[in-house]
C-alpha cells in the first residue's frame, strides 16, 4: 500500500489543495472565522480515506485551536456532556464542606 499519512503534507500536491480549500473558505476559519494560524483540516482522516486527501469537499479550513478540537474529538479524547457532567459532580463531593458560622 501507498500513501503513508504523513507522506501527503509534504508533496506539492497537498501544497496546491491546501492552498485551494483556504482560498474557498475566505482565509478564515469556518469555525470561529479566525484568520490567525490556519490549517487545513481533512474531514475524513487520510489514513481512513488516502484517495481524498486532495479532495476540496474534504477539506475545510481551521484555525490551529479548532483543528486541536477536532483532531481530539476524532480521536475521542474529548469528554462528551455526561462525562464532563460526572467529572463536575465528582469534584463538587470532593470540595471540603464550607464551615458554618
Ligand atoms: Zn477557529
Amino acid at each position: 500500500m501507498g500513501v503513508a499519512g504523513r507522506s501527503i503534507y509534504s508533496s506539492k500536491r497537498w501544497e496546491r489543495a491546501r492552498f485551494l480549500a483556504k482560498r474557498r473558505d475566505k482565509f478564515a476559519c469556518v469555525q470561529c472565522g479566525s484568520r490567525n494560524k490556519l490549517e487545513v483540516h481533512h474531514l475524513r482522516p487520510v489514513r481512513a480515506a488516502p484517495e481524498l486527501a486532495f479532495d476540496l469537499r474534504n477539506l475545510k479550513t481551521l484555525c490551529r485551536d479548532c483543528h486541536e478540537v477536532e483532531t481530539n474529538r476524532e480521536l475521542g479524547r474529548v469528554p462528551d456532556a455526561a462525562q464532563t457532567a460526572w467529572k463536575s459532580a465528582v469534584a463538587e463531593l470532593a470540595r471540603p464542606h464550607r464551615k458554618e458560622k
